[in-house]
């Protein structure tokens, strides 16, 4: 027998380490821990979507006459009491590059070792792994800019089939245990469905017509013109070769330049992915530290009040409070508002990247730690080939730009269903009896973003040792 260890990679098809046991004679004992330490970093939307897509996975097994086995416990006690359990003469893992995921490994790997037990971890979670596309001279990028360009231009591995049905092994594996039998409570959001189907089908869906207006769209909220694929990219739903292949050949069916160009845009975002997962396997401190030092520490504000109304969404800033509730309703949010809310957060309020960070942790569907922490850093100015400190988003004029018909907003600011445009884009000028006229429930701005913004340069140059004071 061969231990196939899923982690990441929820997924039969387009899995390398499954194909790697597959290339043996072994028959394969799929495998699922859950190790509390790693559910400890989890929250309930989170764990939601695992067992449902655990939930699938098993299903897919059970088609093949075998089964996935889940066991609870440190991974470094049941991954070699499984293997040992089933005879296996070794285990096979796909690599996850987190820190906490690689000290988890190591513990494994000794523990098999210690039982003679072989083992072997395959890169599959991203096209180009770690140290595979670095400088000419220097080890790693910290602009994406000049990573991108090598990482487009290298040869994609294809995807890889799964191992015929007859190569797993006829196995049992016990029920699953509900959210609430591992702590959790019900999710406040509903999250999206993470099945291999539901990522087939959306893959299919978006490469087949949206990917073309992706350019275009991808900045407007309210245009939905986003993949939505991050759910599935974060728990291994779908195969990163197989997705990519799947847009390469909607650029081969592309009528126009422009269509092509919008399937390179997509694929960028793709290589931002892989771009942060490379900046966080080389800097794992940076998960709570910043990427790019300051001379001083930067003297971020102290102020529960304002960290309460910007997690609720009562900050008066209406695009910013449609970004946070939509994050509450449905556990994701749009790129363009997480980058908005995040500058909020960081550059108005004043508050540490990391406060933010916990939030979207504790509340993303799609939370992927190097993702997250990219992103956060990026906006606090802190991170690799951050937002200059001196570029402080302006929420009013985003919300005018991105949402010019403030949609986005209605449909999640119920409180604004019934103001005009004008009105929710003028928000912040209009006299508090026009307010209490408008909309009597919903808050007034809770900061004046030109005085926040001037506060926060003050910050970033003291930091640099730049100030008077
Ligand atoms: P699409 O636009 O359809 O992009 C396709 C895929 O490309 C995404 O699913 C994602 O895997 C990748 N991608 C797109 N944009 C980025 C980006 N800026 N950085 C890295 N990868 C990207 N993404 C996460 O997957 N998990 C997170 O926890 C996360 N946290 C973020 C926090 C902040 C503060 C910011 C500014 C961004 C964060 N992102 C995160 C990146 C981005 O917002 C999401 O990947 C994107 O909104 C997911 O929607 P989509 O699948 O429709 O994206």
């Amino acid at each position: 027998m061969i231990v196939h260890w899923h982690r990441r990679d929820l997924r039969t098809p387009d899995n390398r380490g499954l194909e790697r046991a597959g290339a043996t004679d072994e028959s394969i004992v799929p495998l699922f821990v859950l190790d509390p330490t790693v559910l400890e970093y989890a929250s309930s939307v989170r764990v939601a979507c695992l067992l449902e897509a655990l939930e699938a996975l098993r299903k897919r097994y059970r088609e093949f006459g075998s089964d996935l086995v889940v066991v609870e416990g440190e991974a470094s006690g049941a991954v070699p009491r499984v293997a040992a359990e089933y005879d296996a003469s070794s285990v096979v893992w796909n690599e996850d590059y987190s820190g906490l995921a690689r000290e988890r490994d190591r513990a494994v790997r000794a523990a098999l070792a210690d039982d003679d037990t072989a083992c072997e971890s395959v890169h599959d979670a991203i096209l180009h792994e770690p140290g595979s596309i670095t400088p000419n001279q220097g080890a790693h990028y910290s602009v994406f800019s000049y990573f991108w360009k090598k990482w487009r231009d290298r040869d994609k591995r294809e995807p890889v089939g799964r191992p015929d049905a007859d190569g797993f092994a006829s196995v049992t594996g016990d029920p699953l245990p509900s959210l609430s039998d591992l702590g959790f409570d019900d999710p406040e959001a509903t999250p999206p469905s993470v099945t291999m189907t539901a990522a087939h089908e959306r893959v299919s869906d978006f490469c087949s017509g949206p990917i073309y207006r992706y350019a275009a769209e991808r900045d407007y909220p309210a245009a939905r013109g986003t993949s939505r694929l991050s759910p599935h990219l974060k728990w291994g739903t779908i195969g990163p070769r197989e997705l990519y292949a799947a847009t390469d050949r909607a650029a081969d069916r592309a009528d126009t330049d422009g269509e092509r160009e919008s399937v390179r845009e997509f694929q960028r975002q793709l290589a931002w992915r892989e771009f942060y997962a490379h900046v966080l396997a080389f800097n794992p401190e940076t998960v709570s530290e910043n990427f790019s030092g300051y001379t001083n520490p930067i003297e971020w504000e102290d102020d529960p009040d304002a960290l309460e109304a910007w997690k609720n969404g009562e900050t008066g800033y209406p695009i910013v409070d449609a970004g946070m509730r939509q994050l509450r309703a449905e556990g994701w949010m749009h790129n363009r508002v997480r980058m908005l809310v995040a500058s909020f957060l960081t550059k108005d309020l004043l508050l540490d990247w990391r406060e933010g960070y916990q939030w979207f942790r504790h509340m993303l569907a799609d939370h992927d730690t190097a993702n997250d922490v990219g992103g956060w850093q990026w906006a606090a100015s802190t991170g690799t080939d951050a937002q200059p400190y001196f570029r402080v988003f302006n929420p009013l004029t985003q919300g005018r730009e991105y949402d010019p018909d403030a949609e986005y907003v209605r449909d999640y600011v119920s409180e604004l269903t019934d103001a005009s445009t004008e009105e929710i884009h003028s928000w912040h000028d209009l006299e508090p009896d026009e307010r209490e006229r408008i909309a009597p429930a919903y808050p007034a701005p809770i900061v004046e973003h030109a005085v926040r913004r001037d506060r926060a340069i003050e910050m970033f140059e003291h930091a640099r040792g730049e100030s008077s004071e």
